[in-house]
């Protein structure tokens, strides 16, 4: 399916998202916490997951000195989250909203960026479940919330490195492509039989925690900040997206 518009060009009118519920994981730091102000700027209720609280407490303070919408809090360790805290959050978002639309899958694991023959097999596991097993566990107990929405978006974050492998980064890699083929899936077997659609997009290069663990000697400011590229984010999550699904999609232009 071909964008209707360039996502990464996209802009929302000021109250774009308005009536809409839209969970985000790993919203306490880096690009999920500046997708959770820009969604909630937008006029959207948004659901802030993430494994530490204070950080998500302090996203709830700027969304609403803001004056945005009120967010609620939802604590969710993708690592080690149970089949009873999955479905926890989805009931508490059904009690609450009884629909989800839409849910970005952006928390993330780097693990370590080593050879093949010497990556760490626990923490290969590790980065797979976060990155790609916890997604889908997710995705699984809010489909029927997604497909109680008018129109829902899910957001897979992926990588260039999900696109093109690249030498040493092992199960980080590994684990974009499995988004990328997660997204695929999901997109067909959605498409025709609801109204969710299902798209991946990778940030390009943003000024996080990640990218500094991951290019420590890089200059600080070569790479955008998280509030650069949130607008094909808001796009993608919103009535923008509609008619787009089972796209990889880039934040960012790509650089020459
Ligand atoms: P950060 O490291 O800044 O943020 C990662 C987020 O994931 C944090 O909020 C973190 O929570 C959360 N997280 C990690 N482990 C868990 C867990 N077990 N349970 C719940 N939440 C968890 O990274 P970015 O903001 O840069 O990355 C966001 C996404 O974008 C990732 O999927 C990453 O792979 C992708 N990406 C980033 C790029 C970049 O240049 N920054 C480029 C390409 C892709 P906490 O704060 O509590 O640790």
């Amino acid at each position: 399916m071909t964008p209707n518009v360039e996502p990464r060009l996209y802009v929302a009118a000021a109250d774009e998202l308005a009536g809409r519920v839209i969970a985000i994981t790993g919203a306490g730091s880096g690009i999920g916490r500046a997708v959770a102000l820009a969604c909630a700027a937008h006029g959207a209720e948004v659901v802030l997951l993430g494994r530490t609280v204070h950080k998500l407490e302090r996203v709830y303070d700027e969304i609403r000195a803001a004056g945005s919408p009120e967010p609620i809090i939802a604590p969710l360790d993708l690592e080690r989250a149970t089949a009873r805290e999955y479905d926890a959050v989805a009931d508490a978002i059904g009690a609450r909203f009884g629909r989800l639309d839409g849910l970005l899958h952006n928390a993330g694991l780097l693990g370590d960026l080593s050879p093949i023959e010497h990556y760490d097999v626990p923490l290969w596991a590790r980065v797979l479940h976060v990155n790609v097993t916890a997604a889908f566990a997710l995705t699984q107990v809010a489909l029927p919330l997604l497909r109680a929405a008018p129109d829902a978006g899910v957001l897979f974050t992926s990588s260039g490195v999900g696109r093109r492998g690249r030498a040493y980064w092992g199960a980080y890699a590994v684990s974009k492509f499995a988004i990328e083929g997660l997204t695929q899936v999901l997109a067909e077997e959605t498409s025709g039989v609801s109204r969710v659609r299902v798209n991946a997009i990778n940030p390009g290069p943003t000024r996080t925690a990640m990218r500094r663990t991951a290019y420590p000697a890089e200059a600080p400011d070569s790479a955008p900040l998280p509030e650069a590229i949130t607008a094909a984010y808001v796009c993608l999550l919103g009535p923008g997206g509609r008619g787009m699904s089972g796209l990889s999609v880039d934040a960012q232009a790509p650089r020459p």
